[in-house]
């Protein structure tokens, strides 16, 4: 099982590691290395099939940081995009955090950097600032109180009405809380992830017409799906087909689900959760080029490399994590989390 690709590609290279099949000596000498390192493994929900498969736990990253938290393990290996594993740090900053690729990074978070957001925040003085977690832990740091997707309506809801709100990064996420909350005086960033893109409302409005008996699940948790949020909220698509589902609350509806067709308006690598859950259910992608490259850079090599080598380490100044705590703390104790999203 030699690692073969991209140990020694120029910098901006983004191959992911390759060479090594996910076959029964892979699987064994994963599970040896981990033992080894006295790691837990976790996988987002978006990883590859191979990945989410050897797992101790798959979720998504707020829930997969909670898990991590908890575990004994002194290692973790975070199967995500970086901005996952950052979380998972800021959350256990006495373990060691591995990435298997630390170049697997989030267009959605690198659409804000903090020296951008304290520029936008000298702009709006006073104003309280709400960040979804697909955010940098510089960026967290920042930030007032952290939000999912299931919870930021009740995160802006709490602030005072006459207080000015930042909400960044999500402009989908963004338009669809101020739409909740009706405030006049939210103000969101214009990012978007590169995925949820693909997702657009000509393309979700002639899938659900083509199977009118189909449900339509919409996963918030990633920016790939807020676009379809926002089109469901808009009426786009028919509201009593529209099922706005953490990924928990997802594998829990396939399960108890009378369709017998699924239209998934997310990542495609959630599929292989709910196919397992529900293996009579027709589940269809939205859009099956709605994939994260990012998310598949966690390949089975990178994973091999990682555990032999303790790569790629994830650090984060004990300053800003502590700041950036807190932001999520205060998330917290709003309220709902967004458990298993
Ligand atoms: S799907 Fe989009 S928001 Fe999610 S990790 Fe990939 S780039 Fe980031």
């Amino acid at each position: 099982m030699p690692v073969t690709a991209a140990a020694a590609e120029p910098a901006g290279d983004l191959t992911p590691y390759g060479g090594v099949e996910a076959d029964s000596a892979w699987r064994d000498e994963v599970r040896r290395l981990a033992g080894e390192r006295d790691a837990v493994l976790l996988a987002h929900n978006y990883q590859l099939p191979e990945i989410q498969d050897i797992a101790d736990h798959t979720g998504d990253s707020l829930a997969l940081s909670r898990i991590a938290a908890e575990s004994d393990a002194s290692t973790i290996v975070f199967c995500g995009v970086h901005f996952m594993a950052e979380t998972a740090k800021i959350l256990s900053p006495h373990k060691t955090v591995l990435i298997p690729d630390a170049r697997a990074g989030c267009s959605l978070a690198d659409s804000i950097d903090a020296a951008q957001l304290r520029a936008w925040k000298a702009e709006h003085p006073g104003a309280v600032v709400v960040s979804y977690v697909n955010t940098t832990a510089e960026v967290k740091a920042e930030t007032d109180i952290c939000c999912t997707s299931s919870n930021a309506v009740d995160v802006v809801a709490s602030i005072p009405a006459d207080r000015e709100v930042l909400f960044l990064p999500d402009q989908f996420l963004g338009a669809h809380v101020k739409r909740e909350t009706g405030r006049d005086n939210l103000h969101v960033w214009a990012g978007e992830c590169h995925v949820h893109a693909g997702i657009n409302g000509p393309e979700l409005a002639a899938r659900a017409a083509a199977d009118p008996d189909a449900d339509l699940f919409v996963h918030p948790e990633c920016g790939c799906a807020t676009s379809a949020l926002y089109l469901a909220g808009e009426g786009v698509v028919p509201a009593d087909q529209v099922k706005i589902l953490s990924t928990g609350d997802m594998v829990t509806e396939a399960r108890s689900t009378r369709a017998r067709t699924v239209l998934v308006a997310t990542e495609v690598g959630m599929l292989h959760q709910l196919r397992r859950a529900a293996p009579e259910v027709d589940f269809r992608a939205v859009n099956d080029r709605a994939s994260c490259r990012y998310m598949k850079m966690i390949t089975p090599a990178a994973l091999l490399r990682s555990l032999r080598e303790g790569a790629d380490e994830v650090h984060v100044d004990p300053a800003v994590a502590e700041r950036a705590r807190g932001a999520v703390r205060r998330m917290i104790e709003i309220g709902k989390p967004g458990s298993g999203e």
